[in-house]
């Protein structure tokens, strides 16, 4: 049988229920006997997988969700609330020495807006699969050079807060699917450069960015462990490092909540 991996890590360790802007509400929706339910939250679908005999609802809460109770909605018929907790994110302050990317012209605020819709459309893609959970391999082993949901300023220019986890690595290393999926998307992005987006099924998204190169297309299976491209820097970067999204029901969620093997926090 295969164990939730949703919540079962390395250790088997209980699911880690992270109730804040950008975690991961883990809530039981039921004895797993009972079909699969559809569980919903701010109208979008969200994954659930089974582990041990109970179905586990995993909801990705938005960065900017205000504090407070909220609720998901089981098989449209009952709600089930939820705290979400206070988190405190670190601010940081980058110098962009390549002004279009401070202030993009209007062609490249068009390209921006055409890109925008391809990749939301991608992140937010629901797949109706069975799911063991969302737990990750690393995709690139180095150092984490700055984390997720840090407020930043660019040039004192307030943007919005980092979506991903960037981990530092030379230009070149090979990056591998952290988890089974399909490629749902590939190109060359004016602030994400080359990129590669994975749906894993449910809303269970992740996406690379600024690679060097792309190994996959559009549409192809990759099973964990499999390269999918190599660190490079391209798009909006300071250097060359891979830019590590996670998403659940269409929401960037922390991926160091995800990780099974990068844990330290830096
Ligand atoms: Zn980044």
């Amino acid at each position: 049988m295969l164990l939730g991996l949703l919540f079962a890590a390395v250790t088997g360790a209980a699911p880690e229920h992270a109730p804040w802007p950008g975690g991961i509400a883990v809530i039981d929706v039921g004895p797993a006997e009972a079909p699969r339910p559809v569980v919903e939250f701010d109208e979008r679908r969200v994954l659930v997988a089974r582990n041990g005999d109970r179905w586990l609802a995993a909801v990705g809460i938005p960065l900017d969700a205000p504090t407070g109770e909220m609720s998901i909605r089981v098989n449209t018929a009952r709600n089930i609330a939820f705290e979400v907790r206070e988190h405190a994110y670190r601010e940081q302050r980058l110098t962009v020495k390549n002004k279009k990317y401070v202030t993009p012209d209007e062609a490249q605020l068009e390209r921006i807006g055409r890109e925008r819709k391809i990749i939301d459309s991608a992140l937010g893609n629901w797949r109706d699969v069975d799911v063991d959970g969302v737990a990750l391999a690393t995709p690139v082993d180095g150092r984490r050079s700055s984390s997720f949901g840090l407020r930043r300023f660019f040039n004192d220019q307030p943007r919005s807060p980092h979506k991903g986890m960037d981990i530092a690595a030379s230009e070149g290393t090979a990056i591998v699917a952290p988890g089974t999926g399909v490629v749902t998307a590939t190109g060359d992005y004016f602030f994400n450069g080359k990129t590669v987006i994975i749906d894993h099924g449910q809303g269970f998204v992740t996406m690379y960015c600024h690679l060097s190169t792309i190994n996959v297309d559009e549409g192809q299976p990759v099973e964990t462990g499999e390269p999918i491209g190599a660190v490079g820097a391209t798009g909006r970067v300071t250097g060359p490092h891979l830019h590590f999204g996670t998403y659940l029901n269409g929401t960037a969620v922390d991926p160091a909540l995800l990780l099974q093997t990068v844990t330290a926090a830096e």
